[in-house]
């Protein structure tokens, strides 16, 4: 059988309101192992919502989100909150443009939570974490608190968090947005190469035509909806002035 037509993520007429505004307006997606998507957009078009929709956060109004890993069928947006949650800490890694990293720990402590959360013994989490931050050019910082590290230098942490427990997807929200242009592309690329070198899958929100640039595919948003690159809002490719 051949994998790479079956999807790890499909997401089906996905809709999402609040109030009166359309987050979601009918979305479909697939996300394949080995892809990296890019989901552009203006403000307010829904890119975050879409992110949180599809990775399990927040529950759409209406359609689907089924997940094809593991051998298994499972629809996401049939499971109750806590099998989510299970999910989300097991199988998914997130960076958000914070890392949402937390403060009192050490940066290898912060990498190695997922695996300790997952019941690994202490020791044998570190070693595994310290061993994925040399892969991201972190060697040496694993005993520094998250405000003694540089921005760049979180965002891999965070890149290194969402992989150490062999995420098959990882979910991205702006994750260089308060970085400055050089640092941006090297987090970039770290956060494809520790993605794509394992076929696993990256949805990442951007703002940065750059970033996008670096994604096997690239869908726009706007108003909730799924249009044409063309007939996208230009307002999403020219930035802030
Ligand atoms: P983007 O990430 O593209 O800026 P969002 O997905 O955050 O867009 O938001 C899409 C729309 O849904 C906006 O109109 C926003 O105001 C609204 N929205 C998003 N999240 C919430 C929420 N938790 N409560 C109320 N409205 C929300
Ligand atoms: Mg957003």
């Amino acid at each position: 059988m051949s994998t790479s037509d079956t999807p790890l993520l499909a997401a089906r007429g996905l809709v999402k309101t609040y109030g009166t505004a359309t987050a979601l307006g009918g979305v479909d997606l697939d996300v394949h192992p080995g892809e990296s998507v890019a989901i552009m957009g203006a403000s307010g078009s829904g890119k975050t919502t879409l992110l949180h929709v599809l990775a399990g956060i927040v529950a759409p109004d209406a359609g689907s989100v089924t997940l094809l890993t593991r051998g298994a069928s499972r629809v996401v947006t049939e499971m109750s909150e806590t099998d989510r949650s299970r999910l989300r800490r097991e199988e998914f890694g997130f960076v958000f443009q914070q890392g949402l990293l937390l403060p009192e720990l050490t940066a290898v402590e912060n990498v190695a939570l997922p695996l300790m959360l997952g019941g690994h013994a202490r020791g044998a989490a570190e070693t595994h974490a310290a061993q994925w931050m040399a892969a991201l050019g972190l060697a040496g910082l694993e005993e520094r608190r998250i405000g003694q590290l540089s921005g760049g230098q979180a965002q891999r942490v965070a890149i290194a968090r969402a992989q150490v427990a062999g995420a098959e997807l990882v979910f991205a929200d702006e994750p260089t947005g308060a970085l400055d242009s050089g640092t941006s592309a090297a987090v970039m690329t770290a956060l494809l190469d520790a993605t794509l070198t394992q076929g696993h899958a990256l949805v990442v929100v951007t703002h940065d035509p750059g970033v996008a640039a670096r994604c096997s595919r690239t869908i726009h948003l706007r108003d909730g909806h799924v249009v044409d690159a063309r007939t996208a809002d230009p307002a999403t490719a020219g930035g802030a002035r």
